[in-house]
C-alpha cells in the first residue's frame, strides 16, 4: 500500500492503459479520479469490485474549463491531488498514413488532445500540488518518437513535446517539491489495440522482435514503472522519461 491516502488522477482513464494503471495506483491504496471524453462506467465498477474510491468525471483534457473542473471536483471529493498522470490522448483511432496526406485538421487536432492537454492538466492540478508542497505528474509519451516512427507524424510529435514538456516543467516546479517525468512505452496490446489492430500482424512481430525480451508488450509491463514514479520511492527523480518497451528504443 505505497499510496495510501494519496488521490491520483488518471487522465484517459476510461479504457485500455489508463484504466489499467487507475486500477494499479487504487491497489496501492491511492483514491483514484478517472477523467475521459469517454464512458467511464466499466473502469469505475472494475475499480470498485476490487474495492478502490473511485470519482469518475467526464473531462475533456483539450478544454481548460473542463480540466479546472477536473482538478476542482478531485478537491472537493477526496481533499488534495497527490499525482496526475497525463496519459489521455487520440491514439488508438489514429490511421496511419503518409505525412503529406495528413490534414491541417488532423494535425491540429492530436496536438490539442495529448500536447495542449498534458499542458492544461498540469496547469490545472499545480495550484493545489503547490499548496500541498509536494506532487508527482506523470506524462505519457512514447517509445515512438526515439525511432521517428512513419505515417503518424502528428503524434509522433506531440509525444516528442511531452518529453520537452515534461524536462522544461520539471526545471521551473521543482522548486515547489512537485516531480515531472514521463514514461515512454513501446507498442503495447492495450485494448483499443487488439480490437482495432493499427498494424499488420507482420509489424506487430517486427516490433517484437526488434526488442531484447522477444515478446508482446501488455498493460501490466508498465503498471510497475507507473506506480514507482508514482510514490515516494522516486523523490529524487525528475525530469526524466523512462522507456519501457523491453529494450527496444534505448537512450
Ligand atoms: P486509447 O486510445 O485506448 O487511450 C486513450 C484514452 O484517452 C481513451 O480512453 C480516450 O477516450 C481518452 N481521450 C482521448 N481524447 C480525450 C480527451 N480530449 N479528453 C479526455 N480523454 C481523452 O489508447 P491506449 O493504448 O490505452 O493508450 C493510452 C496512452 O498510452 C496514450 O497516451 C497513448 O498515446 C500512449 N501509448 C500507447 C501505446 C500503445 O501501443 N498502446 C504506446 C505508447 C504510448
Amino acid at each position: 500500500m505505497r499510496l495510501k491516502g494519496k488521490v491520483a488522477i488518471v487522465t484517459g482513464g476510461a479504457r485500455g492503459l489508463g484504466k489499467a494503471y487507475a486500477m494499479g495506483l487504487s491497489r496501492e491504496g491511492a483514491r483514484v479520479v478517472i477523467a475521459d471524453v469517454l464512458d467511464t462506467k466499466e473502469a469505475r465498477q472494475a475499480i470498485e469490485k476490487q474495492g478502490g474510491e473511485v470519482l469518475a468525471l467526464h473531462t475533456d483534457v483539450s478544454d481548460e474549463k473542463s480540466t479546472n473542473e477536473m482538478a476542482q471536483r478531485a478537491i472537493e471529493s477526496f481533499g488534495r491531488i497527490d499525482v496526475l498522470i497525463n496519459n489521455a490522448a487520440i491514439f488508438a483511432s489514429i490511421v496511419k498514413k503518409p505525412f503529406y496526406e495528413l490534414s491541417g485538421q488532423e494535425w491540429d487536432d492530436v496536438i490539442r488532445v495529448n500536447l495542449k492537454g498534458t499542458f492544461l492538466c498540469c496547469k490545472a492540478v499545480y495550484p493545489q500540488m503547490k499548496k500541498q508542497g509536494r506532487g508527482k505528474i506523470i506524462n505519457i509519451s512514447s517509445g515512438t518518437w526515439f525511432k521517428g516512427a512513419t505515417h503518424f507524424i502528428h503524434y509522433v510529435t506531440s509525444k516528442a513535446g511531452v518529453v520537452g514538456l515534461t524536462r522544461a516543467l520539471a526545471r521551473e516546479i521543482g522548486v515547489d517539491g512537485i516531480s515531472v517525468n514521463a514514461v515512454a512505452p513501446g507498442f503495447t496490446l492495450s485494448e483499443a489495440v487488439r480490437e482495432k489492430p493499427m498494424d499488420t500482424d507482420e509489424m506487430v512481430r517486427a516490433v517484437a522482435e526488434s526488442r531484447c525480451f522477444k515478446r508482446d508488450e501488455q498493460p501490466n509491463d508498465l503498471i510497475g514503472t507507473i506506480l514507482f514514479l508514482a510514490c515516494e520511492d522516486s523523490d529524487f527523480i525528475t525530469g526524466q522519461t523512462i522507456v519501457v518497451d523491453g529494450g527496444s528504443a534505448m537512450h
